[in-house]
């Protein structure tokens, strides 16, 4: 099976529309979303519609849940707050018992999916060390599990130790289990601003991070059009 992963779109239609191009070149069988849909960007509702129409196995992102407050926004820095107010002004109901169905953690084939961390799915915390790699490994069940959130692409390794890489292609070998960042379709951070995805092929084990040039400046002029805030258009020329 081909896999392809999608996380963190963040109601960019265009980073999507860029993405799913690829996946479709590909020839992917099946695309599995680790959430985030919407949020920051101007199309939350395209966005969750094309989630729906290519049948994306999903599960939920904190921005996800904030929209249906599910989410407590009172952490969300004022950008997050803006954003999260609008997409719940503009999504219908429908959107929002959609976002309401989502589970938080989700088993394929021989990976796990999920958002943030294995250990505490809710809260929606970070992987930034070996340390937190190390809690959500020791609960993983499978071989490899895919996540998202902090939208910098990242895979942690568990041999005999904890060791990680930025590479962007991945074998999984025997013994090893991997926990696998996917970075972010529609608001990269790594300083890079072209869509990040992965693939997964599980008959060859391999993992590929894609990265997709799209047009910024329109997913942009959308932001600033809709009255959201600026910097939320002027990141995405940075990646950051
Ligand atoms: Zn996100």
């Amino acid at each position: 099976m081909k896999y392809a992963l999608v996380s963190d779109i963040h109601a960019n239609l265009e980073a999507f529309t860029a993405c799913l191009k690829v996946i479709e070149d590909e020839r992917c069988d099946k695309i599995v979303c680790l959430g985030d849909i919407v949020g920051y960007g101007a199309n939350p509702r395209e966005c969750i519609k094309m989630v729906r129409e290519y049948g994306m196995a999903t599960i939920a992102g904190n921005h996800d849940f904030a929209c249906i407050g599910k989410t407590n926004i009172n952490y969300f820095n004022s950008y997050a707050k803006e954003s999260t107010l609008w997409t719940r002004k503009v999504t219908t109901e429908e959107d929002k018992e959609f976002l309401n169905s989502l589970p938080l953690v989700d088993y394929h084939d021989d990976f796990t999916v999920v958002h943030g961390t294995l250990y505490s799915p809710e809260l929606f915390d970070y992987i930034q060390t070996t340390y937190d790699a190390y809690l959500s490994l020791q609960l993983l069940e499978n071989q490899v599990c895919f996540l998202g959130h902090s939208h910098v692409p990242i895979t942690f390794f568990q041999g005999e130790m904890i060791s990680y890489t930025l590479h962007p292609e991945i074998t999984l070998e025997d013994g090893v289990r991997a926990l696998v960042n996917i970075g972010s379709i529609g608001q990269p951070r790594d300083d890079n601003p072209r869509a990040s995805f992965a693939i997964y092929d599980t008959e060859a084990r391999k993992i590929k991070v894609h990265r997709v040039e799209y047009d910024v400046e329109t997913a942009a002029e959308k932001i600033r059009k809709a009255g959201l805030p600026e910097p939320l258009a002027e990141r995405l020329k940075y990646g950051r």
